[in-house]
């Protein structure tokens, strides 16, 4: 049984989607003002854990992902900067895929525009208004929370707070101005507007998302996502409109994403400290490890991004990656071991369950590196068998659909002279401790892989892969084990001197 915490109930559901093998689900996308930041990214990166987490166990889904490309702030931007709207906007819409096709995130199935569905959001509004839910003042239309006793049960606010008959016209507020929000901004001279049937003007920001959910999924639906900061207003006026309009049940599941602070400090525009995707990879590039970062703290507890934390990331995915190319591309006896298919079920229910409970990823993640500990000790001990290493191999495979940050190592795929493929350990002191048949290297090439172990242990990447080309470019190949790295020839090594 799949379960996850409804922010809606407030508390841990079991999981049942209306039709059954098929998920509908929406996220809030990008206000496309600005470049997306680390903490929106770890929302959709949240959100891509989880529906490719119901693909792994089998649902389909249907996944539609808003953008707005109207609001109050993109049409501040534009003005600033002199642009029409979507001339201003277009640049950022562009940065928002590129960012999530560095991320390696699962596309959505459609990305509809607020300015493209017009039409759709006029035809709620005029619903709302006809039953009541919704009236015309001074040529904007409001919606009346008096008018719909849920009003609040999302966020929990409590009625005290709520302010009937008074309005509120901005898009964004906070939750000590429960007011009349409203759904249709009257023509207002120096913004862009519409001719419609509810009068001249433009959306508000909340209408989008209940119409293009509509739209796309039904007017009920299974999974409702954001960040924690959508829970008021937006998504407490989305169950508001569209259940005001259709008269049913809007959303069965609503999951929140917490935030993101930048070295202990909650990032925004005006502390200074927002950072974007492109920053990040200008400064180590490693979006596989970023992705890993931020997929690996529970979605309902705060991460803390430092540089620190995505170095130690690179280091942890490095080793998975190594572990991965050493079961892919290695050469291991003839047949298969029940003790090896043993631990691969085990691990692959471990994680399954793991990620059943709410997502719990640290329970996935255990499962998958108490595997690579026992496989490892097989692989020491030479027990591991040609099937069963295929066997890790696929379970790594299926793995990685949901996490989408693995890729093993091919450095040992090079074919291995048969004599000098024994393996040698120099340990983090640079002492060789391994076995009695070395390959032959060279004092320079013993350096190498010294100042590569050096490279390692102060986290330089960069240049403990250089070397590492450097000495296969030599015929050296490298292997990271938790005892030190070892070696062994791709061919009769250079002699030098
Ligand atoms: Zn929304």
């Amino acid at each position: 049984m799949i379960t996850f915490f409804n922010t809606l109930t407030g508390k841990k559901e079991g999981f049942v989607p209306l039709t059954p093998g098929e998920v509908k689900l929406y996220t809030c996308g990008p206000t496309v003002y600005d470049f997306a930041h680390i903490g929106n990214f770890r929302a959709y990166l949240f959100e891509d854990l989880l529906k490719r987490f119901l693909q792994f166990m089998g649902h389909k889904v249907t996944h539609v992902m808003n953008i707005t490309d109207i609001d109050d702030k993109t049409i501040k931007g534009a003005k600033t900067q002199g642009l029409g709207l979507a001339e201003y906007t277009r640049k950022y819409i562009a940065a928002f895929f590129a960012d999530l096709k560095a991320l390696n995130i699962v596309p959505a199935d459609v990305y509809p525009r607020a300015t493209e569905h017009i039409p759709e959001m006029v035809a709620i509004i005029k619903r709302l208004v006809q039953k009541g839910f919704a009236y015309k003042k001074d040529g904007s239309i409001y919606f009346s929370i008096a008018k719909f006793p849920a009003y609040g049960r999302l966020s929990k606010i409590s009625l005290e707070e709520l302010h009937p008959g008074q309005r509120v016209d901005v898009d964004e507020y906070e939750k000590e101005s429960v007011h009349d929000f409203v759904l249709w901004k009257a023509k207002k001279e120096g913004e862009p507007f519409w001719e419609t049937e509810i009068g001249p003007g433009r959306p508000g920001w909340h209408i989008e998302c209940s119409a293009m959910s509509s739209k796309y999924l039904g007017e009920s639906f299974d999974i409702h996502c954001g960040g924690v900061d959508n829970i008021f207003p937006h998504h407490e006026n989305e169950i508001a409109q569209s259940e005001a309009a259709f008269g049913k049940t809007f959303v069965n599941y609503w999951l929140h994403c917490h935030h993101l602070v930048r070295d202990g400090e909650k990032m925004s525009k005006s502390r200074g400290n927002t950072i974007t995707i492109p920053d990040i990879l200008k400064i180590m590039d490693n979006p596989a490890a970023l992705r890993y970062l931020l997929l690996s703290t529970h979605y309902r507890k705060t991460l803390n991004f430092t540089f620190k934390a995505l170095e130690e990331a690179a280091t942890a995915l490095e080793r998975i990656d190594e572990f991965a190319g050493q079961v892919r591309y290695g050469s291991y006896p003839e047949g298969e071991t029940p003790q090896a298919a043993q631990m691969v079920s085990e691990a692959e229910a471990r994680f399954r369950s793991g990620l059943s409970d709410d997502l719990n990823i640290s329970k996935a993640m255990t499962a998958l590196f108490n595997l690579i500990k026992k496989v490892n000790v097989a692989i020491a001990q030479g027990e591991l068998r040609s099937r069963d290493a295929k066997a890790v191999d696929r379970f790594i495979g299926s793995v990685d659909r949901v996490l989408g940050v693995i890729n093993p190592r091919q450095s040992v795929t090079i074919k291995v002279d048969s004599v000098s493929a024994k393996l040698s350990v120099i340990e983090p002191g640079g002492i060789v401790a391994g076995e009695t048949e070395l390959p032959e290297i060279t004092a320079e090439q013993k350096e190498l892989i010294e100042r590569r172990q050096r490279a390692r242990a102060d986290k330089d990447f960069a240049l403990a892969d250089r070397l590492r080309r450097e000495l296969l470019e030599q015929g050296i190949i490298l292997e990271d084990t938790p005892d030190g790295v070892r070696w062994k020839a791709a061919a009769p090594p250079k002699k030098t001197g």
